[in-house]
């Protein structure tokens, strides 16, 4: 089928019709933007204490845990970014950085009192851009965090998010002899017209290739992110991006399409003013679709939509973690999705510990305030269907549902749950059951953020103020937000 006609028949099953202005992903389920709706609309689910969180989290003594911290800061000026992120010129950032890395280190302290000697599996600091911090900074952070935290550096995986433009050789000594083993870095492309199209960072290609062969001088397993549907982009630009990253010699390579964020964002402004600058909906369909295969045939496995990995190297326990409806909390401004999966069935909570957003606002432990659901037997259904639909990846064996396997945890059949909704999309070919488990099909993988949101209960879709017949027009995610 031609991308034409696959992205009209999703519109005609989903409701929502595929633009470059509205291209989504889901990361989380529940969606962030509907949180506070959720809180306000259902009291005697709602969370606002940390007493309440603390009576969940004694449960979790037994179970895997993830912890996502954050650096919301930044020097750049990346025109598609919507990252919540204070921006500066280095030294004054690094100077007013400081007040909030002590508030990150109390934060561990408090999360080391909620659940002490539990057993954290990875690790994952992200932003902004945490390779801004000085190498003093770093390796107190890191130091505080292991000590705080008591993580073993050789059983908990930890990955520093870097961009290449700040990483320095000092940053990755330090990083490699308190035992960090992964790095993800943001690079987007190879293509020298592309990235100054997105006004990214100051290097051109070669100087992106001498900064990826220095950090695999000490992190083997390091990521880098390529983005789809950019601006001068074409089919023949993106295969020789991925070659390119193929050949640089990274352990796995992230795959983004481009989200433009909000009406002031610079690169929508440059969409409306000239929409001819961008691929198609349709083309960046297919550039998704090429880019998928030609990993394949570079002899990278897919793990889902986005994720590729050298066979062997490029593991992401972080992300895997999570997308097994793992138990994950957060320090950090910005980090609003703690998922909190006691011992025994329910309840599951999803909370906010920092409502207050951007980096300037958070300032430790007086400013973390719980706010979250108390998520229901339906919520969880959903969300293990929601989340292991999106590891449907060619090469990912445990990829999709095992029905069998829901079955025994909820103890009716996902069919009967879900029936209409699989069925849809089993006759669109966009799902498939291969032995035992329920999988996005090649092109299903492709449309999986629209087709996953029929998953939603109708009360979520009419708070995202969308289509209630599924044949609507849907312009984008929930107000101001590119997540659905
Ligand atoms: S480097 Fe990252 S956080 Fe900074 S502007 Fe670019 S995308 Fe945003």
């Amino acid at each position: 089928m031609e991308p034409e006609a696959i992205l009209s028949l999703t519109k005609d099953i989903t409701g929502r019709k595929r633009s470059p202005s509205n291209y989504s992903t889901i990361s989380f389920y529940p969606p962030h933007a509907l949180l506070p709706k959720l809180v306000d609309q259902d009291p005697n689910r709602s969370i606002t204490e940390w007493s309440q969180v603390n009576a969940i989290l004694r449960s979790t003594q037994n179970l895997p845990i993830a912890l996502y911290t954050h650096v919301g800061y930044c020097n750049a000026g990346c025109t598609y970014c919507t990252i919540p992120r204070t921006r500066g010129r280095i030294d004054s950032i690094q100077e007013s950085m400081e007040p909030y890395l002590q508030g990150s280190i109390t934060d561990f302290r408090l999360w080391a009192e909620v659940f002490p000697g539990q057993n954290v599996v990875a690790i994952y600091t992200g932003g902004g851009t945490p390779s801004l911090m000085s190498s003093s900074q770093l390796e107190q952070y890191y130091e505080d965090m292991i000590t705080i935290l008591n993580i073993d550096t050789d059983r908990t995986e930890i990955t520093f998010e870097a961009s290449p433009d700040t990483i320095t050789e000092k940053h990755l000594i330090i990083l490699k002899s308190l035992g960090i083993k992964r790095m993800s870095m943001g690079v987007q492309s190879f293509d020298d017209t592309v990235l100054k199209g997105i006004g990214r960072g100051t290097l051109n290609n070669k100087g992106l290739l001498r900064t990826i062969a220095m950090c695999l001088r000490y992190i083997d397993n390091l990521d880098i992110d390529i983005m789809i549907a950019l601006p001068y982009q074409d089919i023949s630009s993106l295969e020789k991006t991925l070659k390119v990253a193929v050949k640089s010699g990274v352990a796995s390579i992230s795959l983004y399409q481009l989200r433009m964020g909000g009406s002031n964002a610079p690169v929508r402004r440059l969409y409306n003013g000239d929409h001819k600058l961008f691929p198609t909906a349709e083309e960046a369909f297919n550039m998704h679709l090429y880019a998928r295969d030609l990993l394949r045939e570079l002899s990278f496995h897919e793990i889902n939509d986005n994720f590729f990995i050298v066979p062997g190297r490029g593991g992401n326990r972080y992300a895997k973690h999570v997308w097994n409806n793992g138990t994950l909390v957060g320090v950090g401004g910005s980090f609003n999705y703690n998922y909190i999966h006691p011992d025994e069935g329910d309840p599951m909570a999803y909370i906010s510990s920092s409502s207050e957003g951007d980096a300037n606002s958070y300032r430790g432990r007086d400013s973390l305030k719980p706010y979250g659901i108390v998520l229901t037997k339906d919520d969880i259904m959903r969300r293990t269907v929601i989340m292991g639909l999106k590891t449907s990846g060619r090469d990912n064996p445990d990829g999709g549902i095992n029905i069998t396997a829901f079955y025994n945890e909820f103890g009716i059949g996902i069919c009967q749950v879900f029936g209409k909704e699989i069925g849809t999309l089993v006759n669109a070919k966009f799902l498939e059951i291969q032995n035992g488990y329920l999988r996005f099909t090649r092109i299903g993988l492709g449309i999986y953020p629209e087709a996953l949101t029929m998953f939603y209960p109708q009360y979520y879709r009419d708070l995202l103020g969308e289509s209630t017949t599924g044949r609507g027009t849907y312009e984008g995610g929930a107000a101001g937000s590119d997540q659905i």
